[in-house]
């Protein structure tokens, strides 16, 4: 499949679909196996939104994330070139890095009027799901490209580590949009270091305090840090959605949802 760090556009495509299905099924499974509120989930807005966003990120950088990680590896561009890593560590480097911004930039999604008009099409979920995990209007997938491709550079990655941190990426965010419930033992040893499905309800809280919580994916480790946690457990109940009544029942209410200035701004 790898041959030394290289990655043909086909394995990586099939690698990545595989951790989506994976992920899917798993995050499905648990939601089924135990459930927090019982929901079914907004499919008829979310997998269409999810069709379109994915059809628009693939027909304008299908594989630009494995171009640009092979292209910084040739040039030997990057952090990682700099710093002399065992490779297990400069694995865990680049996932941890790649996360770290991800973190900034969801936090930045609820800082920046423009950005919130996209994000809050996410939040408009009046249920929390599997499927919130796919509600993302194009516009916020398309702008968080040049960000993302940004952090590939910066970092150094190699195209197997880009693939390596997509696909924790994938399994961590469709988890933690599960409506899971999951055992208080588990939930308090994993939440010291993971993002669980507990902490990320609490950040789609009607509440716009608690939107300003919790924006981790993978680790909650930098909510932690940099004093954006609020500790939430499986037995907490959180009425999830945006402040204020918001309609969108259709694709084409969730489309133009961004043309509309709605509260929820992190000030
Ligand atoms: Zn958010
Ligand atoms: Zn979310």
């Amino acid at each position: 499949v790898v041959c030394g760090d290289r990655v043909n556009v086909g394995v990586f495509f099939w690698v990545r679909s595989a951790a989506f299905v994976l992920a899917s099924a798993v995050a499905w499974g648990l939601q089924r196996l135990s459930p927090h509120a019982g929901s079914t989930g907004s499919l008829g807005v979310n997998l269409p939104l999810f069709a379109v966003g994915a059809a628009a990120t693939a027909a304008i950088c299908g594989s630009c994330a494995l171009a640009v990680a092979a292209w910084a590896e040739t040039e030997a561009i990057g952090l990682l070139h700099h710093l002399r890593l065992a490779s297990g560590l400069e694995t865990l480097f680049v996932v941890a890095f790649l996360d770290l911004l991800s973190y900034a930039w969801h936090r930045a999604n609820h800082s920046w009027s423009l950005l919130w008009r996209f994000h809050q099409v996410h939040h408009s979920d009046g249920e929390f799901t599997v499927s919130t995990g796919v509600r993302f209007h194009p516009g916020e997938l398309l702008l968080s490209v040049p960000v993302r491709l940004a952090g590939i550079i910066a970092v150094g990655a190699t195209p197997v580590q880009v693939l390596v941190f997509e696909s924790l990426f994938a399994i961590a965010n469709l988890v933690e949009h599960g409506d899971i419930d999951l055992p208080p033992a588990l939930e308090r040893a994993a939440g010291r270091v993971l993002v669980l499905p507990a902490h990320h309800r609490r950040h789609h809280s009607r509440d716009g305090d608690d939107l300003k919580r919790n924006f981790g994916t993978i680790f909650i480790v930098w909510d932690r840090m940099l004093a954006t946690f609020r500790a939430s457990a499986s037995y907490d109940r959180v009425d999830v959605g945006l402040p204020g009544e918001v309609e969108c029942r259709t694709l084409s209410d969730a489309l133009r949802l961004p043309l509309r200035a709605l509260p929820g701004l992190r000030q």
